[in-house]
C-alpha cells in the first residue's frame, strides 16, 4: 500500500506577553530582557501540519480531511482571539513563545485526532513571515527547530578562477558578465534545541539576530561578492558556495545549547540551495 502525506494550513490571531504573571517586575525583566512587557502584543499565527497515512483504496484518501480540520480547529480553539498569557492557563507557566505554541498545538492535535490509520508527523507555526517553529516527530518529539528568514542584496559574477576565460564563458554564459549582476538573496537559518523551561525559547532570539546581522548582513548586504568580500576573492560566488560559506560562518556562533541545523539560500524565487552540514 502507498503511504502519502497530507498538509493542511490554518491561521489564528492572538496576543501574548513575555511576562510571568506570578513573578515580580524585576524577575520578568531579568528573564525576558528587551521583550519583557506585562501588556504584550499580538500576531496572526499561521499553522501547517503534516499527517501521514496509508492510502485507503476504497475512498482514495489517506485521511478524511474533515477529521483533520475538526481536530485542528479544536486544538486551536483555546488560543483563537485570546491573550495567551492571561487567558490560557497553560501559558501562565509556559511562556507563549513560538516554540511553546507549536508544542501546545501538537499535543492538543494528537489528543483530538483519533485515526488509527494516520498520524501527525510535523507541525509548523509562523509567528511572523520571518520566524517559525517546527516540531518534526521524525527528528524528535521534544526538540523544536526555529527558522529565521533574512534577505540581502548583492552583486556577483560567476567566474571560476581555475578555468580559462573561454571555459568560464561557455559554462556560465551571461552570468559570467565581467562587471557582474545581482540578486535579492533570501536566507533561512534553522537552529534546533529544547525550549528552556524558564524562557520557553530554544535560543535567545536577540542574540541570534545579532549573530545573523554580524555574520551575514554586514558581510554581504549591498556588496559585490567577488570584489568586496573576503569569502569570494578566490572562490566562485555560486549559491552553493554562498550556502556553504554562511554555514561555516554560523556553525560555531549559534548561542548554546541550540545548534545550527540547516541553511537555505534562495537566489531567485526559482532556485533554492540547502545545506545541513553533511
Ligand atoms: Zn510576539
Ligand atoms: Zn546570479
Amino acid at each position: 500500500m502507498a503511504q502519502l502525506a497530507l498538509r493542511r494550513k490554518a491561521m489564528f490571531s492572538a496576543a501574548h506577553a513575555y511576562w510571568f504573571p506570578d513573578r515580580s517586575d524585576e524577575e520578568n525583566r531579568a528573564l525576558f530582557g528587551k521583550w519583557a512587557s506585562k501588556w504584550g502584543h499580538g500576531h496572526n499565527y499561521d499553522v501547517e501540519l503534516t499527517v501521514v497515512g496509508e492510502l485507503d483504496e476504497s475512498t482514495g484518501m489517506v485521511v478524511n480531511i474533515t477529521d483533520v480540520d475538526k481536530a485542528l480547529k479544536r486544538a486551536i480553539m483555546p488560543l483563537r482571539d485570546k491573550h495567551l498569557t492571561y487567558e490560557v492557563p497553560h501559558f501562565a507557566t509556559h511562556p507563549p513563545t513560538t516554540e511553546n505554541i507549536v508544542l501546545f498545538l501538537a499535543d492538543a492535535f494528537v489528543r483530538e485526532f483519533v485515526d488509527p490509520a494516520a498520524r501527525l508527523t510535523k507541525i509548523t507555526v509562523w509567528e511572523t513571515p520571518t520566524l517559525s517553529a517546527t516540531l518534526d516527530f521524525q527528528e524528535s518529539d521534544t526538540m523544536v527547530a526555529l527558522t529565521r528568514s533574512i534577505d540581502f542584496a548583492a552583486a556577483h559574477r560567476l567566474h571560476a578562477p581555475g578555468l580559462s576565460e573561454s571555459e568560464n564563458l561557455a559554462i556560465f554564459g551571461k552570468c559570467n558578465n565581467p562587471k557582474g549582476h545581482g540578486h535579492n538573496y533570501g536566507v533561512e537559518i534553522t537552529v534546533i534545541g529544547e525550549p528552556d523551561p524558564a524562557t520557553g525559547m530554544i535560543v535567545d532570539l536577540l542574540a541570534l539576530d545579532a549573530v545573523l546581522e554580524r555574520e551575514i548582513m554586514v558581510r554581504y548586504d549591498h556588496k559585490h561578492l567577488n570584489d568586496d568580500t573576503e569569502d569570494f576573492r578566490e572562490a566562485n560566488p555560486t549559491s552553493e558556495n554562498l550556502t556553504l560559506a554562511i554555514w561555516r560562518h554560523l556553525e560555531n556562533k549559534i548561542p548554546a545549547p541550540a545548534r545550527l541545523q540547516k541553511v537555505v539560500v534562495r537566489e531567485t524565487d526559482r532556485n533554492f540551495f540547502e545545506y545541513t552540514g553533511l
